[in-house]
């Protein structure tokens, strides 16, 4: 599952992602991270398995935690199937079905937004 946390800048300098992956034994993936000295937004993977344990201890340490559910949302009314959002997405998250719609293997998904910027018809948002 894929998770989204949120560093305040009273909490931005401590290790809190070492101290869950150690307190947890979780292995944690970072697929997306931006950081700047009073604010921070990070993404990561998690075990299914480990996932309520690691979102109670980040939120017992301050940190904001948002479960990405469907971490990009596609407005199939606006797509026009051209293909531009596949040909940008660098790990193959996204791809045809054979009806030529769109799918988005969400566990893939690290929410680049490569996509997102990509689609001329502004079909694809965060969710
Ligand atoms: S946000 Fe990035 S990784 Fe996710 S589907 Fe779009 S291009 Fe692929
Ligand atoms: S770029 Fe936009 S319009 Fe084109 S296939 Fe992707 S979602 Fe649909």
């Amino acid at each position: 599952m894929k998770i989204l946390l949120r560093f305040t800048p009273e909490i931005i300098q401590e290790p809190h992602i070492a101290e869950v992956i150690l307190e947890t034994g979780a292995k944690l993936n970072i697929d997306r991270a931006s950081i700047d000295a009073v604010s921070g937004e990070v993404v990561i993977d998690v075990p299914d398995e480990k996932c309520d344990k690691v979102i109670k201890l980040f939120r017992s340490r301050g940190v904001v935690v948002s479960v990405l559910e469907h971490p990009i949302v596609l407005d199939e009314d606006e797509c026009v199937q051209c293909g531009a959002c596949i040909s940008v997405c660098h790990i193959k998250a996204l791809s045809f079905k054979e009806d030529w719609s769109i799918t988005l293997d969400e566990r893939r998904c690290n929410q680049c937004g490569a996509c997102i910027t990509a689609c001329p018809h502004r079909a694809l948002e965060f969710s």
